[in-house]
């Protein structure tokens, strides 16, 4: 694969300040595919200044003008989505398929929804005798995970970017290829120098200078509730703004009127997309008791379409295998009962878990109150609707979820009761506008469409 052997600051790849690098590992075969240089606080240093210089002309920037070089930005990846599809194949493990409609697609309407939005958003309100100037927050510090690697960061650099800030990005360890790709196709776009710069590195290291940066106006993380905390508790000592996008462990929750096979199908097949390795995943599937036994047989036979190597990838590294294994074997250890899969590796190269599902969880058992981030699905049973909604509001997270029923009406009735930031309809549609954050302990902030937006704005109020 090919790499840069510099950072992307000022508009310019320049090497690094350090010599340390980081190998890249294709998790498929488990070979080194690259090496790209694991930046200091050095260099995230010299990106901040680049930022910080570039911010009072992109600010200024007419929002029709910032809008045309998003659209300029969307229209690169477009014509690079091959390129990038390859590329998050070769560094995360997905799917071809997977890499070509989602990692590479979403980016592109998720772009070309922040050149809309940036040039039909109101950055001035009117409210009584004054006017409300909708100003950008400044330097943004964006850290992201590995899972949807360009989704991301376009999540956050292209709601920044129509805002009129500028980013420096951290991106994870794991995929620094696609936050490459990313940065020569802003470059190709034409965004001045110094709007965007890139710093790849380990996040003790880079990320943390990063978030601990004192010219950084707002810190955006998405990835663990653990390392969420810790930039939180940063940021909010130093009096900046902060956007945590942290874990979720979402119910699906299926009530007695529902379409059962569809709704098992569906769910099953929203977990073993890439993995398992999503944040608003429905890892918890709520059944009510007298259809139990026929939702644990649908699971069954949904999940055995999802061959490792075929239609479901590796998870992303050694230690993600390790760990979602370790969660399977605890699911066994606590008394839930293996319908499909199991702890044991289903290949012998290739970081591989195998697709499972436990029956007979119960809601204080581990699996159904951690974020596994791996294949596997865990089955509640359920009494009653009251009964329903407690177990599906009953962890620390509140991310996403999904209701199913016969009658919309009665669904939507169901999820207005729930703890959490977005839920699907009888399988609703993504939709790249609608506001996606987290509820209790999955997070602040929201991204996506004009919430998304919002977040990199700042209100000043001028009285007539
Ligand atoms: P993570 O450590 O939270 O990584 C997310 C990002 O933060 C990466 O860029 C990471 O850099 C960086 N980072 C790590 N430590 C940091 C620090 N002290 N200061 C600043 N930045 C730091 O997540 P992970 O280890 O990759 O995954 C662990 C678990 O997190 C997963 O199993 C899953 O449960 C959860 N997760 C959630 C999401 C989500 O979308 N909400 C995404 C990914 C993971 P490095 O890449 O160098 O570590
Ligand atoms: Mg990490």
């Amino acid at each position: 694969m090919k790499a840069r052997d510099g950072m992307y600051i000022g508009g310019q790849w320049r090497p690094a300040r350090g010599p340390d690098t980081i190998a890249v590992v294709n998790p498929a075969d488990e070979q080194v595919i690259a090496h790209v240089p694991a930046g200091t606080a050095l260099d995230v240093d010299d990106a901040v200044r680049a930022a910080r210089e570039a911010l009072p002309g992109w600010a200024a920037t007419p929002p029709a003008e910032r809008a045309a070089r998003i659209a300029a930005l969307r229209d690169v990846l477009v014509a690079r989505a091959d390129e990038i599809a390859e590329t998050v194949t070769a560094e995360l493990g997905a799917p071809l398929q997977l890499s070509q409609t989602v990692h590479a697609g979403v980016p592109v309407l998720v772009a070309g929804s922040y050149a809309e939005l940036a040039a039909s958003y109101s950055f001035e309100e009117k409210t009584g005798n004054s006017t409300v100037l909708l100003e950008p927050v400044g330097v943004v510090g964006a850290i992201t995970p590995w899972n949807y690697p360009l989704h991301q960061v376009v999540a956050k650099v292209a709601p920044a970017l129509a805002a009129g800030c500028t980013v420096v990005l951290k991106p994870a360890e794991d995929t620094p290829l696609t936050a490459q790709l990313f940065a020569e196709a802003v470059d190709e776009a034409g965004l001045p120098a110094g709007v965007f710069n890139l710093v790849t590195g380990l996040g003790p290291v880079a990320g943390q200078a990063l978030a601990a940066h004192e010219d950084v106006d707002l810190v955006s993380f998405t990835g663990s509730t653990a390392v969420g905390r810790q930039i939180g508790a940063t940021a909010g000592g130093a009096v900046k703004r902060v956007a945590l996008e942290l874990g979720g462990k979402s119910a699906n929750v299926i009530l007695p009127s529902a379409d059962l096979a569809k709704a098992v199908n569906v769910g099953i097949a929203n977990v073993m997309s890439n993995s398992g390795q999503t944040c608003s995943a429905w890892t918890r599937m709520l059944v009510h008791k007298d259809q139990y036994d026929e939702a644990v047989a649908l699971a069954r036979a949904a999940v055995a379409k999802y061959v490792p190597g075929e239609r479901i990838g590796p998870l992303v590294s050694a230690r993600q295998q390790q760990r979602v294994r370790g969660y399977i074997e605890k699911g066994v250890a606590e008394g839930a009962r293996l319908v499909a899969g199991g702890p044991e590796a289903p290949r012998e190269t290739g970081y591989y878990v195998s697709p499972t599902v436990f029956a007979d969880v119960t809601p204080e058992m581990t699996i159904a109150q951690e974020e596994i981030f791996g294949p596997v699905v865990s089955l509640l049973k359920y009494e009653d609707e009251d009964d329903a909604l407690r177990i599906a509001n009953g962890t620390v997270y509140g991310l996403a979820g999904a209701v199913w029923a016969a009658d919309e009406a009665e669904a939507v009735a169901f999820a207005r009761r729930m703890d959490t930031g977005q839920v699907d309809i009888n399988g609703g549609r993504f939709n790249p506008l609608a506001p996606f954050g987290g509820y209790k302990q999955s997070g602040v902030g929201r991204e996506l469409g004009q919430h998304g937006l919002s977040e990199y704005l700042q209100t000043k109020s001028l009285q007539f």
